[in-house]
């Protein structure tokens, strides 16, 4: 196994006994793995201010196939979460997508999409102020790299292509929208027109959207996510409370 050089950004750590430290890492070429750092608590040389939670860093860490933790042996800062931690609202919201990435990921898969997903949200929930509908942007993008994304575009049950304004329509339990003939027996919520292909087709870049939409949209995928993945954030309460 040896010596590994990775890039990762810290999920979250602990301290283990007197002076060592448990990380939950998600790095660009091995997923999600969960290393120790000895004497990571005390030693300012070697682990000062790195291995802390939102820091994207260069890590070197040895793998043995027995066990079940990495060693980590070094990290460099490659993108600080300085400044992110003195706002709630932020650390919330990094909270909860460094929280989503753990939860969501097996051991050891490799998802890049994902981590260059989880490193752009970290980035510009530091940089810029994240309204709610970013916020479903990105949960969003990341459903999709793991391949959960809802259907938005095809009626889940018989297949058939929608009209934007027909798209009406969601069932959480099929995951996607359903047709006029198929929500006559497909237990489903049902949306004003537009919203669907709204929320389908939003990005940061189109500016402010109403809170209804944003109600909405949470809504959809609170909905979906806990119905389909058994996922209980415990950061997803916070954050509503503080991003809402
Ligand atoms: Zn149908």
């Amino acid at each position: 196994m040896g010596l590994c050089k990775d890039t990762a950004m810290i999920l979250s750590t602990r301290t283990f006994g007197e002076s060592d430290k448990i990380v939950r890492f998600f790095s660009l070429n091995e997923g999600r793995l969960t290393g120790i750092a000895k004497g990571g608590k005390k030693s300012q040389k070697r682990f000062t201010n790195t291995l802390e939670p939102f820091n994207c860093v260069r890590i070197e860490f040895f793998e043995k196939a027995t066990a079940s933790m990495v060693r980590i042996e070094n990290a460099d800062i490659e993108e600080s979460n300085s400044g992110l931690e003195v706002d709630l609202k932020k650390v919330c919201i990094a909270s909860f997508f460094s929280e989503f990435v753990d939860r969501m990921t097996r051991e050891k898969e490799r998802n890049e999409a994902l981590f260059e997903t989880l490193r752009t949200v970290v980035l510009q929930t530091k940089r810029v102020e994240l309204n709610y509908s970013d916020i479903l942007y990105y949960e969003l993008q990341m459903l999709d790299h793991l391949g959960y994304l809802p259907n938005f575009v095809r009626c889940v049950h018989c297949g058939i292509e929608l009209a934007e304004g027909e798209r009406l329509g969601f069932s959480k339990e099929k995951g996607g929208i359903v047709c006029l003939a198929c929500s006559r027996f497909i237990p489903h919520r049902r949306y004003p027109q537009g919203f669907i292909p709204q929320l389908a087709s939003y990005s940061p870049d189109k500016g402010r959207t109403t809170e209804a939409f944003e109600r909405m949209g949470r809504d959809i995928l609170e909905d979906f996510v806990s119905f389909h993945l058994d996922v209980r954030l415990k950061s997803y309460r916070l954050l509503k409370k503080v991003a809402g």
